[in-house]
Protein backbone atom coordinates (compact mmCIF):
# COMPACT_ATOMS: atom_id res chain seq x y z
CA UNK A 1 0.00 0.00 0.00
CA UNK A 2 2.78 2.72 -1.00
CA UNK A 3 1.71 5.69 -2.13
CA UNK A 4 3.20 9.30 -3.09
CA UNK A 5 2.08 12.34 -0.82
CA UNK A 6 3.76 15.86 -1.20
CA UNK A 7 4.02 16.51 2.48
CA UNK A 8 3.93 13.55 5.25
CA UNK A 9 3.42 15.30 8.69
CA UNK A 10 4.18 13.06 12.33
CA UNK A 11 2.25 13.37 14.98
CA UNK A 12 -1.03 14.69 15.16
CA UNK A 13 -0.55 17.01 18.72
CA UNK A 14 -1.55 20.82 18.21
CA UNK A 15 1.78 21.29 16.39
CA UNK A 16 0.83 18.21 13.80
CA UNK A 17 -2.89 19.41 13.59
CA UNK A 18 -1.69 22.66 12.74
CA UNK A 19 1.36 21.76 10.08
CA UNK A 20 -0.97 20.05 8.48
CA UNK A 21 -3.60 22.43 8.30
CA UNK A 22 -1.42 25.14 6.99
CA UNK A 23 0.37 22.80 4.52
CA UNK A 24 -3.23 21.93 3.06
CA UNK A 25 -3.58 25.84 2.11
CA UNK A 26 0.06 25.34 -0.45
CA UNK A 27 -0.66 21.90 -1.21
CA UNK A 28 -3.86 19.23 -1.76
CA UNK A 29 -2.14 16.22 -1.01
CA UNK A 30 -1.07 16.07 2.78
CA UNK A 31 -0.90 12.94 5.26
CA UNK A 32 -1.04 13.25 8.66
CA UNK A 33 0.65 10.35 10.55
CA UNK A 34 -0.91 9.54 14.45
CA UNK A 35 -0.06 6.59 16.28
CA UNK A 36 -2.86 6.74 19.15
CA UNK A 37 -5.92 5.94 18.52
CA UNK A 38 -7.02 9.58 19.52
CA UNK A 39 -5.74 12.57 17.89
CA UNK A 40 -4.51 15.76 19.96
CA UNK A 41 -1.84 14.07 21.37
CA UNK A 42 -1.10 15.88 25.04
CA UNK A 43 -3.59 18.66 24.41
CA UNK A 44 -6.93 16.78 26.32
CA UNK A 45 -5.13 17.06 29.45
CA UNK A 46 -3.60 20.87 28.94
CA UNK A 47 -5.82 24.03 30.23
CA UNK A 48 -5.71 25.23 26.73
CA UNK A 49 -4.60 28.56 27.39
CA UNK A 50 -2.15 30.56 24.91
CA UNK A 51 0.58 32.23 26.59
CA UNK A 52 3.19 35.05 25.23
CA UNK A 53 5.58 36.38 27.61
CA UNK A 54 5.53 39.60 28.10
CA UNK A 55 8.46 42.35 27.54
CA UNK A 56 10.67 39.64 26.30
CA UNK A 57 12.37 38.92 22.48
CA UNK A 58 11.13 35.19 22.49
CA UNK A 59 13.48 33.07 20.18
CA UNK A 60 10.05 31.74 18.47
CA UNK A 61 9.19 35.05 17.15
CA UNK A 62 11.36 34.33 13.92
CA UNK A 63 8.15 31.77 13.43
CA UNK A 64 4.87 32.84 12.83
CA UNK A 65 3.40 34.87 15.73
CA UNK A 66 0.98 33.44 17.86
CA UNK A 67 -1.38 36.12 17.79
CA UNK A 68 -1.23 36.14 14.28
CA UNK A 69 -1.74 32.40 14.64
CA UNK A 70 -5.15 32.94 16.56
CA UNK A 71 -6.51 35.04 13.92
CA UNK A 72 -5.55 32.09 11.32
CA UNK A 73 -7.59 29.76 13.73
CA UNK A 74 -10.37 31.95 13.67
CA UNK A 75 -10.57 32.67 10.26
CA UNK A 76 -10.41 28.66 9.44
CA UNK A 77 -14.13 28.95 11.86
CA UNK A 78 -11.61 27.38 14.45
CA UNK A 79 -13.34 28.44 18.17
CA UNK A 80 -10.41 30.22 19.92
CA UNK A 81 -12.10 32.32 23.39
CA UNK A 82 -10.52 35.34 24.53
CA UNK A 83 -9.45 34.85 27.97
CA UNK A 84 -11.25 35.95 31.05
CA UNK A 85 -8.17 37.69 32.23
CA UNK A 86 -5.35 38.01 30.19
CA UNK A 87 -2.74 38.33 33.33
CA UNK A 88 -1.12 34.82 33.95
CA UNK A 89 1.94 35.88 35.80
CA UNK A 90 4.44 39.24 35.98
CA UNK A 91 5.96 37.60 33.03
CA UNK A 92 3.39 36.29 30.75
CA UNK A 93 0.14 36.48 29.32
CA UNK A 94 -3.15 34.65 28.39
CA UNK A 95 -3.94 35.46 25.07
CA UNK A 96 -6.59 32.84 23.81
CA UNK A 97 -8.21 29.95 25.11
CA UNK A 98 -9.68 26.93 23.75
CA UNK A 99 -11.72 24.04 24.79
CA UNK A 100 -9.10 21.21 23.95
CA UNK A 101 -11.30 18.92 23.07
CA UNK A 102 -13.71 20.70 20.74
CA UNK A 103 -10.48 21.95 18.96
CA UNK A 104 -9.47 18.50 18.36
CA UNK A 105 -12.88 17.85 16.17
CA UNK A 106 -12.65 20.49 14.41
CA UNK A 107 -9.75 20.69 13.74
CA UNK A 108 -9.62 16.74 11.84
CA UNK A 109 -12.86 17.91 10.37
CA UNK A 110 -11.34 21.08 8.91
CA UNK A 111 -8.01 18.79 7.48
CA UNK A 112 -10.94 16.18 6.16
CA UNK A 113 -12.96 18.72 4.32
CA UNK A 114 -9.67 20.16 2.95
CA UNK A 115 -8.73 17.24 1.47
CA UNK A 116 -5.88 15.92 4.02
CA UNK A 117 -5.86 12.32 5.01
CA UNK A 118 -5.61 11.47 8.59
CA UNK A 119 -4.24 7.69 9.01
CA UNK A 120 -4.84 6.84 13.51
CA UNK A 121 -3.04 4.23 14.63
CA UNK A 122 0.06 4.03 11.81
CA UNK A 123 3.52 4.75 13.73
CA UNK A 124 5.98 6.29 12.16
CA UNK A 125 9.41 4.31 12.00
CA UNK A 126 11.37 5.83 9.77
CA UNK A 127 12.97 8.88 7.14
CA UNK A 128 13.66 7.53 4.14
CA UNK A 129 16.60 9.65 2.02
CA UNK A 130 17.21 9.82 -1.80
CA UNK A 131 20.45 9.90 -3.69
CA UNK A 132 21.36 13.17 -2.74
CA UNK A 133 20.56 12.91 0.72
CA UNK A 134 17.39 14.97 0.64
CA UNK A 135 14.81 13.90 2.14
CA UNK A 136 12.09 11.25 -0.13
CA UNK A 137 9.34 10.18 2.44
CA UNK A 138 9.06 7.32 5.42
CA UNK A 139 8.41 4.43 6.29
CA UNK A 140 5.25 3.91 8.77
CA UNK A 141 3.51 0.63 10.31
CA UNK A 142 -0.50 0.37 11.04
CA UNK A 143 -2.46 -3.19 11.35
CA UNK A 144 -1.47 -4.19 7.76
CA UNK A 145 2.26 -4.39 8.20
CA UNK A 146 4.93 -1.64 6.88
CA UNK A 147 4.44 0.59 4.34
CA UNK A 148 6.36 3.69 2.23
CA UNK A 149 4.78 7.03 1.68
CA UNK A 150 6.79 9.15 -0.75
CA UNK A 151 6.99 12.93 -0.28
CA UNK A 152 9.68 15.65 -0.45
CA UNK A 153 8.93 16.90 2.73
CA UNK A 154 8.49 15.49 6.32
CA UNK A 155 6.94 17.37 9.29
CA UNK A 156 8.20 15.88 12.35
CA UNK A 157 5.65 16.89 15.55
CA UNK A 158 5.97 13.03 17.52
CA UNK A 159 6.28 15.29 20.80
CA UNK A 160 9.91 14.31 21.59
CA UNK A 161 11.55 11.52 23.88
CA UNK A 162 9.73 12.44 27.36
CA UNK A 163 8.21 8.43 26.86
CA UNK A 164 11.35 6.79 25.68
CA UNK A 165 12.71 5.01 28.82
CA UNK A 166 16.15 4.46 27.80
CA UNK A 167 16.73 8.06 26.67
CA UNK A 168 15.07 9.04 29.63
CA UNK A 169 17.57 7.60 31.51
CA UNK A 170 20.67 8.62 29.66
CA UNK A 171 19.11 12.46 30.03
CA UNK A 172 17.96 12.41 33.08
CA UNK A 173 19.54 9.41 35.82
CA UNK A 174 16.88 9.55 38.75
CA UNK A 175 14.87 6.66 39.52
CA UNK A 176 11.50 8.36 40.65
CA UNK A 177 10.99 10.60 37.01
CA UNK A 178 7.82 10.29 35.43
CA UNK A 179 6.23 11.12 32.11
CA UNK A 180 3.70 13.43 33.12
CA UNK A 181 1.78 13.61 29.56
CA UNK A 182 1.19 10.76 27.34
CA UNK A 183 2.82 7.71 26.49
CA UNK A 184 2.75 7.54 23.07
CA UNK A 185 6.15 9.99 22.71
CA UNK A 186 8.62 7.49 22.74
CA UNK A 187 11.52 9.24 20.55
CA UNK A 188 11.09 7.84 17.26
CA UNK A 189 11.18 11.45 15.41
CA UNK A 190 13.92 12.48 17.98
CA UNK A 191 15.52 9.37 16.93
CA UNK A 192 14.98 9.05 13.06
CA UNK A 193 16.21 12.77 12.63
CA UNK A 194 19.67 12.14 14.75
CA UNK A 195 20.28 8.52 12.39
CA UNK A 196 20.79 10.94 9.63
CA UNK A 197 22.85 13.38 10.81
CA UNK A 198 20.23 16.12 12.68
CA UNK A 199 21.26 18.85 14.95
CA UNK A 200 19.93 18.74 18.63
CA UNK A 201 19.65 21.84 20.83
CA UNK A 202 21.51 22.14 24.34
CA UNK A 203 18.81 20.78 27.03
CA UNK A 204 18.54 17.40 26.67
CA UNK A 205 18.64 16.91 30.36
CA UNK A 206 16.35 20.40 31.13
CA UNK A 207 12.69 18.92 31.73
CA UNK A 208 10.19 21.48 33.19
CA UNK A 209 7.80 19.69 34.79
CA UNK A 210 5.92 19.27 37.92
CA UNK A 211 5.10 16.90 40.74
CA UNK A 212 2.65 13.80 41.00
CA UNK A 213 1.87 12.10 44.60
CA UNK A 214 4.45 9.06 45.08
CA UNK A 215 3.68 5.81 44.85
CA UNK A 216 1.63 3.70 46.36
CA UNK A 217 -0.58 6.27 44.71
CA UNK A 218 -1.65 5.04 41.29
CA UNK A 219 -2.62 7.69 38.91
CA UNK A 220 -4.76 6.55 35.64
CA UNK A 221 -6.61 9.23 33.03
CA UNK A 222 -10.14 8.77 35.53
CA UNK A 223 -8.20 10.54 38.41
CA UNK A 224 -5.44 12.31 36.47
CA UNK A 225 -7.40 15.78 37.25
CA UNK A 226 -7.90 15.01 40.35
CA UNK A 227 -4.78 14.13 41.37
CA UNK A 228 -3.18 17.30 40.24
CA UNK A 229 -0.33 19.04 42.01
CA UNK A 230 -1.05 22.92 40.32
CA UNK A 231 -1.60 24.41 44.03
CA UNK A 232 2.17 23.23 44.97
CA UNK A 233 2.85 27.17 44.33
CA UNK A 234 0.99 27.67 47.84
CA UNK A 235 3.00 25.20 49.69
CA UNK A 236 6.39 24.97 51.23
CA UNK A 237 8.20 21.89 49.58
CA UNK A 238 11.09 19.83 51.43
CA UNK A 239 13.01 16.90 50.45
CA UNK A 240 13.70 14.33 52.83
CA UNK A 241 16.29 16.18 54.85
CA UNK A 242 13.35 19.08 55.97
CA UNK A 243 14.82 21.44 53.76
CA UNK A 244 13.30 23.61 50.78
CA UNK A 245 14.50 24.03 47.74
CA UNK A 246 13.05 25.95 45.32
CA UNK A 247 10.77 29.36 45.58
CA UNK A 248 7.88 27.15 45.22
CA UNK A 249 5.78 30.28 44.34
CA UNK A 250 7.48 29.92 41.09
CA UNK A 251 6.85 25.82 40.54
CA UNK A 252 4.29 26.10 38.33
CA UNK A 253 5.21 28.62 35.40
CA UNK A 254 8.39 26.41 35.46
CA UNK A 255 10.86 29.03 35.63
CA UNK A 256 12.41 27.94 38.80
CA UNK A 257 13.27 24.47 36.64
CA UNK A 258 11.42 22.36 39.40
CA UNK A 259 12.27 19.01 37.44
CA UNK A 260 15.78 20.11 37.52
CA UNK A 261 16.34 21.67 41.07
CA UNK A 262 14.23 17.90 42.66
CA UNK A 263 16.65 15.86 40.41
CA UNK A 264 19.65 18.44 42.19
CA UNK A 265 18.07 18.15 45.88
CA UNK A 266 16.20 15.43 46.50
CA UNK A 267 16.68 11.44 46.10
CA UNK A 268 13.22 9.51 46.12
CA UNK A 269 10.04 11.51 47.42
CA UNK A 270 9.51 15.40 48.29
CA UNK A 271 6.67 16.66 50.55
CA UNK A 272 4.05 19.11 49.84
CA UNK A 273 3.42 21.15 53.34
CA UNK A 274 0.15 22.92 53.45
CA UNK A 275 -2.00 24.14 56.23
CA UNK A 276 -5.94 24.27 56.82
CA UNK A 277 -6.00 27.95 54.72
CA UNK A 278 -4.68 26.69 51.61
CA UNK A 279 -6.83 23.62 51.60
CA UNK A 280 -10.00 25.48 51.91
CA UNK A 281 -8.85 27.78 49.09
CA UNK A 282 -9.09 26.94 45.13
CA UNK A 283 -6.36 27.13 42.62
CA UNK A 284 -6.43 29.29 39.42
CA UNK A 285 -3.89 27.02 37.87
CA UNK A 286 -6.79 24.58 36.30
CA UNK A 287 -9.66 25.63 34.07
CA UNK A 288 -12.16 25.23 36.64
CA UNK A 289 -10.62 26.83 39.50
CA UNK A 290 -10.67 23.69 41.93
CA UNK A 291 -10.61 23.42 45.90
CA UNK A 292 -7.02 22.67 46.78
CA UNK A 293 -8.20 20.07 49.75
CA UNK A 294 -10.11 18.62 46.46
CA UNK A 295 -6.79 17.65 44.85
CA UNK A 296 -5.10 16.58 48.58
CA UNK A 297 -8.25 14.03 49.08
CA UNK A 298 -7.45 13.17 45.66
CA UNK A 299 -4.07 12.11 45.73
CA UNK A 300 -4.92 10.60 49.19
CA UNK A 301 -7.58 8.59 47.09
CA UNK A 302 -5.25 7.41 44.96
CA UNK A 303 -3.04 5.95 47.48
CA UNK A 304 -0.52 8.75 48.14
CA UNK A 305 1.16 8.79 51.28
CA UNK A 306 -0.67 11.99 52.97
CA UNK A 307 0.15 13.46 56.59
CA UNK A 308 -2.70 14.86 58.16
CA UNK A 309 -2.08 16.38 61.96
CA UNK A 310 -3.46 18.87 64.63
CA UNK A 311 0.33 20.62 65.23
CA UNK A 312 3.54 21.03 63.42
CA UNK A 313 5.23 18.53 66.11
CA UNK A 314 2.69 15.99 65.00
CA UNK A 315 3.29 16.64 61.26
CA UNK A 316 7.01 16.10 61.93
CA UNK A 317 6.14 12.96 63.62
CA UNK A 318 3.92 11.89 60.63
CA UNK A 319 7.06 12.71 58.42
CA UNK A 320 9.55 10.63 60.35
CA UNK A 321 7.42 7.25 59.69
CA UNK A 322 7.48 8.61 56.13
CA UNK A 323 11.24 8.36 56.26
CA UNK A 324 11.61 12.30 56.06
CA UNK A 325 13.59 14.13 58.65
CA UNK A 326 10.24 15.73 60.80
CA UNK A 327 12.22 17.71 63.26
CA UNK A 328 14.38 19.27 60.39
CA UNK A 329 11.15 19.94 58.59
CA UNK A 330 9.23 21.28 61.33
CA UNK A 331 12.23 23.30 61.52
CA UNK A 332 12.36 24.68 58.19
CA UNK A 333 8.47 25.58 58.36
CA UNK A 334 8.80 27.46 61.61
CA UNK A 335 11.75 29.73 59.81
CA UNK A 336 9.73 30.04 56.70
CA UNK A 337 6.86 31.35 59.06
CA UNK A 338 8.92 33.91 60.36
CA UNK A 339 10.11 34.96 57.17
CA UNK A 340 7.17 35.68 55.54
CA UNK A 341 5.27 37.32 58.29
CA UNK A 342 8.00 39.69 58.99
CA UNK A 343 9.20 38.52 62.04
CA UNK A 344 12.79 37.88 60.96
CA UNK A 345 15.56 39.74 59.52
CA UNK A 346 16.99 36.58 57.97
CA UNK A 347 16.44 36.35 54.18
CA UNK A 348 14.81 33.09 52.92
CA UNK A 349 17.23 30.77 51.19
CA UNK A 350 15.53 30.07 48.66
CA UNK A 351 13.67 33.19 48.12
CA UNK A 352 9.61 32.94 47.98
CA UNK A 353 8.64 35.45 45.72
CA UNK A 354 4.87 35.38 46.12
CA UNK A 355 2.54 33.14 47.78
CA UNK A 356 3.97 34.38 51.08
CA UNK A 357 1.53 32.65 53.86
CA UNK A 358 2.33 31.06 56.77
CA UNK A 359 1.61 27.58 57.57
CA UNK A 360 0.19 27.71 61.20
CA UNK A 361 -3.35 27.11 60.64
CA UNK A 362 -4.34 23.44 61.44
CA UNK A 363 -4.89 20.62 60.44
CA UNK A 364 -1.77 20.61 58.82
CA UNK A 365 -1.11 18.33 55.46
CA UNK A 366 2.10 16.35 53.80
CA UNK A 367 1.49 14.86 50.44
CA UNK A 368 4.60 12.71 48.94
CA UNK A 369 5.64 14.01 45.62
CA UNK A 370 7.80 13.02 42.85
CA UNK A 371 8.77 14.88 39.76
CA UNK A 372 7.07 14.64 36.65
CA UNK A 373 8.49 15.03 32.71
CA UNK A 374 5.96 17.92 30.78
CA UNK A 375 8.34 18.97 28.23
CA UNK A 376 11.82 18.60 27.64
CA UNK A 377 13.51 21.81 26.68
CA UNK A 378 16.46 20.55 24.43
CA UNK A 379 15.06 18.84 20.55
CA UNK A 380 16.00 19.18 17.40
CA UNK A 381 17.41 22.58 16.28
CA UNK A 382 15.51 24.14 13.36
CA UNK A 383 15.79 27.49 11.31
CA UNK A 384 13.69 30.28 11.21
CA UNK A 385 12.00 27.96 8.46
CA UNK A 386 11.46 25.38 10.87
CA UNK A 387 14.14 23.21 9.00
CA UNK A 388 16.17 20.99 10.80
CA UNK A 389 19.47 21.50 11.04
CA UNK A 390 21.69 19.17 9.72
CA UNK A 391 25.30 18.60 11.94
CA UNK A 392 27.72 17.36 9.37
CA UNK A 393 26.52 20.61 6.96
CA UNK A 394 26.66 22.82 9.92
CA UNK A 395 29.30 24.36 12.17
CA UNK A 396 29.29 24.76 15.70
CA UNK A 397 26.21 24.61 17.60
CA UNK A 398 28.28 25.87 21.14
CA UNK A 399 29.36 29.52 21.44
CA UNK A 400 31.88 30.35 19.20
CA UNK A 401 35.53 31.24 20.54
CA UNK A 402 36.49 33.78 19.09
CA UNK A 403 33.82 34.91 17.83
CA UNK A 404 34.11 35.01 14.07
CA UNK A 405 30.04 34.84 12.43
CA UNK A 406 31.82 34.46 8.86
CA UNK A 407 32.84 31.12 9.96
CA UNK A 408 29.33 29.94 11.21
CA UNK A 409 26.76 28.44 8.61
CA UNK A 410 23.77 26.59 9.69
CA UNK A 411 22.28 24.27 6.78
CA UNK A 412 19.44 22.24 6.74
CA UNK A 413 18.29 18.77 5.90
CA UNK A 414 16.77 19.12 3.19
CA UNK A 415 12.64 18.43 3.41
CA UNK A 416 13.43 17.78 7.19
CA UNK A 417 11.03 20.33 9.06
CA UNK A 418 9.79 20.14 12.88
CA UNK A 419 7.28 21.47 14.95
CA UNK A 420 5.78 21.96 18.75
CA UNK A 421 7.90 19.94 21.20
CA UNK A 422 10.20 18.48 19.56
CA UNK A 423 11.83 21.10 18.31
CA UNK A 424 14.26 22.50 21.06
CA UNK A 425 13.61 26.16 22.99
CA UNK A 426 15.68 28.52 24.72
CA UNK A 427 16.26 28.13 28.10
CA UNK A 428 14.75 31.10 29.44
CA UNK A 429 11.07 30.66 28.59
CA UNK A 430 8.81 29.64 30.95
CA UNK A 431 6.48 26.53 30.54
CA UNK A 432 3.38 28.87 29.15
CA UNK A 433 5.24 30.24 26.43
CA UNK A 434 6.35 27.77 24.59
CA UNK A 435 3.33 25.24 25.16
CA UNK A 436 0.37 25.60 22.79
CA UNK A 437 1.65 28.48 21.32
CA UNK A 438 5.05 26.95 20.17
CA UNK A 439 2.95 24.23 18.63
CA UNK A 440 0.63 27.09 16.64
CA UNK A 441 3.86 28.97 16.06
CA UNK A 442 6.10 26.60 14.67
CA UNK A 443 3.58 24.58 13.28
CA UNK A 444 2.34 27.11 11.16
CA UNK A 445 5.95 28.13 10.05
CA UNK A 446 6.96 23.97 9.03
CA UNK A 447 3.63 23.88 7.28
CA UNK A 448 3.68 26.78 4.95
CA UNK A 449 7.63 25.94 4.23
CA UNK A 450 7.04 22.15 4.21
CA UNK A 451 4.15 22.40 1.49
CA UNK A 452 5.76 24.78 -0.42
CA UNK A 453 8.91 23.15 -0.85
CA UNK A 454 7.26 19.87 -1.96
CA UNK A 455 5.45 21.84 -4.69
CA UNK A 456 8.76 24.03 -5.81
CA UNK A 457 10.20 20.71 -6.33
CA UNK A 458 7.43 19.25 -8.97
CA UNK A 459 7.94 22.67 -10.68
CA UNK A 460 4.43 24.65 -9.20
CA UNK A 461 3.94 27.94 -7.82
CA UNK A 462 2.39 28.55 -4.63
CA UNK A 463 -1.59 28.66 -4.94
CA UNK A 464 -2.66 32.53 -5.80
CA UNK A 465 -3.17 34.48 -2.08
CA UNK A 466 -0.82 32.88 -0.82
CA UNK A 467 2.54 33.78 0.41
C1 LIG B 1 -0.83 18.72 32.30
C2 LIG B 1 -0.36 19.64 31.22
C3 LIG B 1 -0.98 20.89 31.08
C4 LIG B 1 -0.55 21.77 30.07
N1 LIG B 1 -1.20 22.97 29.92
C5 LIG B 1 -0.80 23.83 28.96
C6 LIG B 1 -1.49 25.06 28.74
O1 LIG B 1 -2.54 25.36 29.32
N2 LIG B 1 -0.98 25.92 27.83
C7 LIG B 1 0.14 25.61 27.10
O2 LIG B 1 0.57 26.42 26.30
N3 LIG B 1 0.77 24.42 27.23
C8 LIG B 1 0.32 23.52 28.14
N4 LIG B 1 0.98 22.32 28.27
C9 LIG B 1 2.06 21.99 27.31
C10 LIG B 1 1.41 21.61 25.96
O3 LIG B 1 0.36 20.71 26.20
C11 LIG B 1 2.37 20.94 25.02
O4 LIG B 1 3.49 21.77 24.87
C12 LIG B 1 1.74 20.73 23.63
O5 LIG B 1 0.45 20.18 23.72
C13 LIG B 1 2.63 19.78 22.84
O6 LIG B 1 2.12 19.63 21.56
P1 LIG B 1 2.93 18.80 20.45
O7 LIG B 1 2.00 18.68 19.30
O8 LIG B 1 4.27 19.36 20.25
O9 LIG B 1 3.19 17.35 21.10
P2 LIG B 1 2.16 16.24 21.60
O10 LIG B 1 0.93 16.84 22.14
O11 LIG B 1 2.94 15.33 22.47
O12 LIG B 1 1.76 15.46 20.26
C14 LIG B 1 2.64 14.54 19.66
C15 LIG B 1 1.79 13.52 18.91
O13 LIG B 1 2.67 12.67 18.16
C16 LIG B 1 2.19 11.34 18.24
N5 LIG B 1 3.31 10.43 17.96
C17 LIG B 1 4.39 10.16 18.74
N6 LIG B 1 5.20 9.29 18.14
C18 LIG B 1 4.64 9.00 16.94
C19 LIG B 1 5.00 8.15 15.87
N7 LIG B 1 6.12 7.38 15.89
N8 LIG B 1 4.19 8.07 14.78
C20 LIG B 1 3.04 8.81 14.72
N9 LIG B 1 2.64 9.62 15.73
C21 LIG B 1 3.43 9.73 16.82
C22 LIG B 1 1.66 11.23 19.66
O14 LIG B 1 0.76 10.15 19.79
C23 LIG B 1 0.99 12.61 19.83
O15 LIG B 1 -0.35 12.58 19.41
C24 LIG B 1 0.53 21.41 29.23
C25 LIG B 1 1.13 20.15 29.35
C26 LIG B 1 0.69 19.26 30.33
C27 LIG B 1 1.32 17.91 30.43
Amino acid sequence: MDFDADVVVVGGGIAGLVSTLRSLEYSENVVLLEKAPTLGGTLPVTGGTFAVEKNKDPAIDVFEPVETGIEWLRDHGISVNDPDDRWLTDDAERIGRIDTLQFIDEMAALIEENGGEIHRETAFKRLKLDDEDEISGVVAHNENGKFEINAASVILATGGFSGNADLIEQYFPHSNIWNGRHPWSTGEGFIAARNIGAKTTRGLSNALGGVRPAPPAQITDDNRRDTSTVYRDQTVILNADGIRFTDESKAVSGSTGLVSQFLNNVEEDGYLVLDHDIYESHTDQMAFSPKIGTLVEGARDAGAPVVEAETLEELGNGLDELGADGYQAVETIRTFNAAVRGESDERLRPPREDNRYAIDEPPFYAIAVQPTIVYIRGGLDINHNAEVVSQQRSTTGLEYVPTDMTQISIEPIPGLYAAGIEVGRSEDHSYYHLGLSLGLATGRTAGKHAAKRAKAKQGEQPPAGTS
